[in-house]
């Protein structure tokens, strides 16, 4: 039998943290960002613009200095998610598909998340600088497989469903 490798956990929230990149709006850049404790996915994000407010791949981005501003980042958002649900982050991972801009890893360090996974560097930022300089520990992998291996219908026992109109 052709038995497929495992993702590990810390490739196993990464393709969470891609998956969630899908969601992205602004067509500059797809960021995902997933927190988690103790195998627990704490909260979710990616970059996009603010409730009710337009895409940028609807009306286009909104350029400050070479920078699209009109969407909150991956990490931004998650920690707002997480705010919302009243979650704290201390002692959290945060799974990110791009390293962080400095702003964002200085919110991440504040909110106390002590590891930082990533596969993707970001231009312009000192976010490595100051995640060492406060002791969160930064792991760089490689971009896990893209590709979702699920064969639910080979291991599955459960019937198709037809598609509710
Ligand atoms: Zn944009
Ligand atoms: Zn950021």
């Amino acid at each position: 039998m052709n038995k497929k490798k495992r993702p590990s956990w810390d490739e196993y929230f990464l393709k969470l943290a891609m998956l969630a990149s899908e969601r992205s709006t602004c067509p500059r850049m797809h960021c995902g960002c997933v927190f988690v404790r103790d195998k627990f996915v704490l909260a979710t994000g990616y970059n996009g613009s603010l409730p009710g407010h337009p895409h940028c791949e609807d009306i286009g981005c909104l350029v400050v200095d070479n920078h699209c501003v009109r969407t909150n980042h991956a990490e931004m958002n998650a920690l707002t998610q997480a705010a919302i649900h009243g979650v704290t982050l201390k002692g959290a991972t945060a799974y990110i598909t791009n390293m962080s801009c400095t702003t964002c890893a200085k919110a991440l360090i504040a909110a106390g998340i002590v590891r930082v996974v990533v596969f993707s560097d970001f231009h312009d930022t000192l976010a490595t600088q100051f995640y060492t300089t406060s002791g969160v520990e930064i792991v760089k992998t490689e971009m896990p497989e893209k590709m979702i291996n699920y064969e639910i219908e080979k291991y599955s026992s459960a019937k198709k469903t037809k598609k509710s109109k």
